[in-house]
């Protein structure tokens, strides 16, 4: 199923495109939460990073870097959010890996919220037993 992303990048509905090339493009946010909100998008139509190669993720984060470094030049934006929302659970509308570049200043009222818990007796060592990385070739 094509994604509303697919459609700007195959230009069938219009973007402000901010860069683009072979593999990816970045938008400004059509909705922003602040102004400057740019989307730096795979043009591969993957989901997640887990589905997304390393190369191309690393890539995307070359461009995202470039912006980000772009928007705090030229807003004198103090800092950003840079933010994957990585998977629908995770609050994703669009099924097309993409990442966020929210520009932000300390008194600009918005607030990104996430109650946190705490773990129980035992549990590091659980996460931990599943969680570690042996190396990076798997
Ligand atoms: P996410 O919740 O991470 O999937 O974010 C999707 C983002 O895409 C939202 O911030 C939307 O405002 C943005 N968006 C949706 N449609 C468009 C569009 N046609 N042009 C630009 N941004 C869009």
């Amino acid at each position: 199923m094509s994604t509303v992303f697919t459609k700007i990048i195959n230009k069938e509905i219009p973007a402000t495109i901010l860069y683009e090339d072979e593999l990816s493009i970045a938008i400004l946010d059509i909705a922003p939460v602040n102004k400057g909100h740019s989307l730096v998008i795979a043009k591969e139509e993957i989901p997640t990073t887990d589905q997304c190669p390393d190369e191309l993720l690393a890539h995307l984060m070359r461009v995202v870097r470039r912006l980000d470094m772009r928007m705090r030049e030229r807003f004198n934006i103090e800092a950003t959010n840079i933010i994957i929302n990585n998977g629908k659970a995770a609050g994703q509308e669009v099924p097309h890996l993409h990442i966020h570049i929210i520009p932000r200043a300390a008194d600009d009222g918005k607030t990104i919220t996430m109650p946190k818990c705490r773990y129980g007796e035992g549990e590091l060592e659980h996460y931990r037993n599943e969680l570690s990385l042996d190396n990076l070739a798997d």
